[in-house]
């Protein structure tokens, strides 16, 4: 591993001003499941580590029925899953979150770095974007936010600056009669990295869909939203033919790539199955 040096600041200020003073080189230490490895295997060569541990204001979970759901970047999957109001209101997250790695790596890893180190396969992603997620980023110009879906620009690639921190994830409330489902394709039962992973959420008016956001993991640069899919469903009644419907529509808006895992025509039939299956799971749910 190449030498560099280790930061432990103590707020979320302090953290930025070292991020500034890098200039690129300096990069943010969250539980380092994915980080680590890429130091080892010399993929990241940065001068220095700024470990976000001792940021407690970066982590915790908080629920409000009238503003919705607060995730600080660093609460790990483990925090996620142990979660009431997660549980309770948005068990899309519970799902995600659940099929990562293993025990140890779901109570080392967080939903920052999973979302900032940006692979297309991230887990949390999908589901974030399914609910409308607000990303909540912080530099030295001060705060902004943006929709979770625009802060991915390719993999491994978001639109943070060198000084800029992801620091919060914000949910809206579930609109009435809606749910959302989580689906993850892999040929493992555990430590298995998406082959394809799907999440939809639908909400309902008068027997009819109101809305849908479809999001596919795995199969593009960058998580993807399935608009055309979710254009057909809308003032129609999600029907199993509907549905299946969708999913040919998405497998086509997919730009999957073959790789050691999957070809481009597997992961198209995947994607029309799962996300086929979501639309009818997350229906039934929201019944
Ligand atoms: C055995 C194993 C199995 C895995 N299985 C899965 C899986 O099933 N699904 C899945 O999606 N992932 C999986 N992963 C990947 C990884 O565990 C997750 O992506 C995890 O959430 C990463 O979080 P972390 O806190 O460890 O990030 P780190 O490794 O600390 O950081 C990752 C990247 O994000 C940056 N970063 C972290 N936090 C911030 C922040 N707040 N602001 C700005 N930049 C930040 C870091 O600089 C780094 O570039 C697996 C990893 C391992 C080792």
């Amino acid at each position: 591993m190449q030498a560099f040096d280790y930061f432990a600041p103590t707020s979320v200020d302090q953290a930025i001003a070292m991020l500034a003073q890098h200039k690129g080189r300096g990069v943010p230490l969250a539980g380092g499941t994915d980080l680590l490895p890429q130091l080892k295997n010399k993929l990241a060569t940065p001068a220095a580590l700024i470990d976000l541990k001792k940021l407690s204001s970066l982590r915790g979970i908080s629920y409000d029925a009238s503003s919705g759901l607060r995730i600080g970047a660093m609460t790990t999957h483990s925090d996620i899953l142990a979660n009431r109001d997660i549980a309770g209101h948005y068990p899309v997250l519970s799902q995600a979150a659940g099929t990562i790695g293993s025990v140890q790596v779901r109570n080392r890893g967080t939903v920052g770095g999973n979302l900032c180190h940006a692979v297309p396969s991230a887990d949390m992603a999908p589901p974030l974007i399914a609910l409308g997620a607000t990303a909540v980023i912080q530099g030295s110009a001060g705060q902004r936010e943006l929709l979770l879906e625009d802060f991915f620009t390719g993999p491994n690639q978001t639109v943070l600056k060198d000084d800029e921190l992801l620091v919060a994830l914000k949910v809206p409330p579930a609109a009435q009669r809606s749910a959302a489902i989580f689906l993850k394709h892999g040929v493992r039962k555990a430590m298995e990295i998406a082959i394809v992973c799907v999440a939809s959420c639908v909400s309902f008016q008068d027997g009819v869909c109101a809305g849908a956001r479809i999001t596919l993991g795995a199969v593009a640069p960058t998580p993807l939203r399935a608009r055309q899919a979710e254009s057909l469903l809308s003032g129609k009644a999600l029907t199993q033919d509907l549905a299946a419907q969708a999913g040919t529509a998405a497998a086509q808006e997919a730009r999957p790539i073959t790789d050691m895992r999957g070809s481009i025509e597997y992961r198209r039939a995947i994607v029309q199955a799962l996300t086929s299956r979501t639309l009818m799971q997350a229906a039934a749910l929201a019944r």
